[in-house]
């Protein structure tokens, strides 16, 4: 008999030592594109890459095991993995998205609904009224960020959830800022998890890839076969090492938290920073809900230089163990700055609605000494004042 297993075995060993061919304890890389059949007419379990291959299945696996769903799908992108779920949305209908989404998919939505795919109502999903104005329109799909990216708002993911099934939407949530580690949206009523895996799971900032995974079997199966169809499966290498990084996704990320809260507390008493965003601090209006949803508050945050542009340009000069640069989740610490790097695609206009200013940077924080990382940014705030 198995015993159900902690999420920190998964994560370590699932799929370890399950080779039949060799007994490898590690779990093979498969890179053949194509299997053969068993005979004539008899194909075995596995036929062509893109549809199905070992190394991308033990993923899979593991990643379905971990946020608790039927099954996922593995993509070559986070960016395939949100759209991959766009693709289960009827023409004409509408999908309601945060107004302060990652700008990757905030242009992606956007572009794809300016061709008449679906349409896109972009709302603050922390303020109930426009919510609710957006779900009396029959929406199909409900997309949630939280902890929000960039401003690392947060949003309840049980009453989301629960207004939109009442409205008659399926609910995907955009879980790449916690990982499983420290937030599973289908125990809170999603019916899709979103990742890209390029982060966290990955971990190591050398791998760029995405997963979805379901809580329905038949929603796993039409994701499963709208991949093959249009090819957005990720490399066997790829889950390869994504698979290697989820090795160590909770002391990496139990670790970077402890630096994030350390930063974030630092920051907060800086006469250079207006505002800090990070949910683990009791100021954030998020503070109690991310408590309650969230198995810890993560390694991301944002804050608002008070010196504007001008103090954003000399700090990001100064800083030498944070590095200026996008992407987030690995194991060395990142700044950026969302108006001109990850948010630039939103354009001036929606990040003014979303309140993404000029002065807002965020942080990615690592694995490095805690003493390092203050020390940097006590240098870089001195020098942007
Ligand atoms: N979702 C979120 C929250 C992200 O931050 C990103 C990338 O930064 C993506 C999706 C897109 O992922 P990828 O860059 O792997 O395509």
């Amino acid at each position: 008999m198995t015993t159900p297993k902690a999420p920190q075995t998964i994560a370590a060993a699932n799929g370890v030592a399950s080779d039949t061919a060799f007994g490898a304890v590690t779990s093979p890389l498969h890179l053949s594109t194509t299997y053969l059949f068993e005979g004539f007419d008899r194909e075995g379990r596995y036929a062509y890459s893109r549809m199905a291959n070992p190394t991308r299945d033990q993923l899979a696996d593991t990643l379905a095991k971990l946020e608790g769903g039927a099954g996922a799908v593995v993509t070559a992108s986070g960016m395939a993995a949100v759209d991959l779920v766009l693709s289960q949305v009827d023409p004409g209908r509408l999908i309601v998205a945060p107004h302060d989404c990652y700008g990757g998919t905030y242009r992606l939505l956007a572009a794809r609904a300016a061709r008449g795919q679906f349409e896109i109502a972009f709302v603050d999903q922390s303020d109930p009224a426009a919510l609710a104005q957006a779900l009396a329109r029959a929406p199909a799909l409900v997309l949630i960020e939280t902890p929000s990216n960039p401003l690392m708002r947060v949003v309840d993911i049980v009453v989301l959830a629960g207004l939109a099934k009442a409205a008659g939407a399926k609910v995907a949530v955009d879980n790449t800022f916690l990982s499983p580690a420290l937030q599973r949206p289908i125990s809170l009523g999603a019916d899709y998890v979103i990742h890209s895996t390029t982060k966290y799971l990955n971990g190591h900032s050398d791998v760029v890839g995405g997963a979805v995974i379901a809580a329905d079997p038949a929603d796993v199966e039409a994701l499963a076969a709208w991949a093959n169809m249009t090819g957005v499966t990720g490399a066997p290498f790829d889950a390869y090492m994504i698979l290697r990084g989820v090795r160590t996704l909770f002391p990496r990320i139990e670790r970077q938290q402890q630096n994030a809260a350390a930063v974030a507390a630092f920051l907060e008493g800086h006469a250079a920073v207006r505002a800090v965003h990070y949910p683990g601090l009791a100021s954030h209006p998020g503070h109690q809900i991310a408590k309650a949803q969230q198995a810890g508050f993560g390694a991301m945050l944002s804050f608002d230089l008070a010196g504007g542009v001008d103090a954003v340009r000399s700090f990001v000069e100064a800083v030498g163990v944070f590095t200026l640069a996008e992407s987030l989740g690995g194991v060395e610490s990142l700044v950026a700055h969302p108006a001109t790097m990850t948010h630039v695609g939103m354009g001036a206009e929606a990040r003014a609605v979303a309140g993404i200013g000029d002065g807002l940077l965020r942080l990615s924080v690592g694995l490095e000494s805690e003493a390092d990382l203050l020390a940097d940014l006590q240098q870089a705030l001195a020098a942007s004042t």
